[in-house]
């Protein structure tokens, strides 16, 4: 992803309101954030716990959604829904976005079971534990990054099609 600023990112959310976007708080370590080896990128306000936020470039479009961690808790650990960690190094917890348009204003949401604190680049660039000789380590890592990348953008796709 490019870096984006804050102004940028705060102009480019969808199906909120104007009030949900002043009320967001960026991280204190948004400057040093590292957008270069990102498919997304996602945080938590730190003044709303169930709050949470993505970016992404959707279509040649910098696109922000807001999100809401449901209160019920998965009843055992679950994987995450885009970067498919087999680990389960990260909780994944279930987010609800507003869908686009005029059902999203009617409450219809989506959800989706997504590392809680969106470290999701992080756990596709990870190599096996194990691996045969000969394995081609590179093209593993590229698998799975490109199909964190195919996950988000249609999880996000799906969001903005009801838009009107
Ligand atoms: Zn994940």
């Amino acid at each position: 992803m490019n870096k984006y600023s804050q102004k940028q990112i705060l102009d480019a959310f969808r199906g909120a309101t104007r009030s949900e976007v002043k009320k967001v708080t960026f991280p204190l370590d948004f400057d040093d954030v590292d957008f270069d080896r990102r498919e997304f990128y996602g945080w938590r306000d730190r003044k709303m716990p169930r709050r949470a936020y993505i970016v992404v470039e959707h279509d040649d479009e910098l696109v922000a959604l807001i999100l809401n961690r449901a209160e019920a808790k998965p009843s055992r650990r679950a994987m995450c829904a885009w970067c498919r960690d087999v680990d389960l190094s990260e909780e994944a917890v279930l987010y609800t976005v507003r869908r686009g348009g005029s059902n999203g204003r009617r409450g219809d949401t989506l959800g989706t079971l997504v590392c809680s604190g969106f470290s999701c680049s992080k756990h596709a660039r990870k190599l096996p534990p194990a691996f045969h000789k000969g394995t081609d380590l590179k093209a593993i890592r590229e698998e799975q990054v490109a199909g964190l990348r195919q996950r988000v953008h249609s999880f996000v796709a799906e969001v903005l099609s009801t838009e009107d």
